[in-house]
């Protein structure tokens, strides 16, 4: 299978070109169709397979096809993804992902993670962001600080959930579904699905498709 096959737009394909890639991976195959679809997806994918791509090219190509019409050029400030992740490099990984996929689409993307200073953040988010990726505790510092804006988020990524786990993040987690739009399509990736994963999948998936690599 060729990534021509799978439905992306002619600005992700430049990307994925220029990235060097030549075939999608099995992930990447599986998980791309539901994504565009529109459907909520559990995935069992280590890291290593893909898994990244996997979601943010979808994720990518539902933003910009949603702005496509010219009577529709809003100016979008709050973000319409959200992408949460259990640390500070992987929040750095996912972000460096969604910029270089992104590159030919106009789309603005952050990354929120403790450790640095929440100030940079807060003045990057003003501008107006399409795409947030955050580790849960941060997120939840510009929560309570009313400096993140939540109501317009379209689609929520989990993404090494069984870390997150690990970690002691699911109540910030559920904390944070809270205050997120019931209507949205929810995408989780796991490298596991212990009973904790599987339940957390339960409360947050609709009628998830599955895929395993
Ligand atoms: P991930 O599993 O998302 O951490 O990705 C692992 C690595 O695979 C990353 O360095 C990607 O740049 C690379 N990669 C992702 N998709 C492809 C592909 N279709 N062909 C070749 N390499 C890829």
């Amino acid at each position: 299978m060729q990534f021509s096959e799978l439905g992306l737009s002619a600005e992700l394909l430049r990307a994925v070109g220029e990235q060097g890639y030549t075939t999608p991976t099995p992930v990447q195959q599986q998980a791309i169709p539901h994504i565009l679809a529109g459907r909520d997806l559990e995935a069992l994918a280590q890291t290593g397979t893909g898994k990244t791509a996997a979601f943010v090219l979808p994720i990518l190509q539902r933003l910009t096809a949603a702005a496509a019409s010219p009577l529709q050029k809003v100016t979008h400030t709050a973000p319409r993804v959200l992408v949460l992740v259990p640390t500070r490099e992987l929040a750095a990984q996912v972000l460096e992902s969604v910029r270089t996929y992104g590159a030919h689409t106009g789309l603005r993307s952050l990354a929120v993670f403790g450790g640095v200073g929440i100030n940079p953040q807060i003045q990057t988010m003003r501008r107006g962001i399409d795409i947030l990726v955050a580790t849960p505790g941060r997120l939840l510092d510009h929560l309570g600080q009313r400096t993140v804006d939540l109501s317009k988020v379209q689609m929520l990524v989990l993404d090494e959930a069984d870390r997150m786990f690990d970690m002691g993040f699911i109540r910030d987690i559920r904390r944070i579904i809270e205050r997120l739009p019931k209507e949205r399509q929810n995408l989780m990736f796991s490298a596991t699905f212990a009973a904790e994963v599987r339940e957390l999948a339960h409360t947050v998936l609709r009628n998830p498709a599955m895929v395993e690599v």
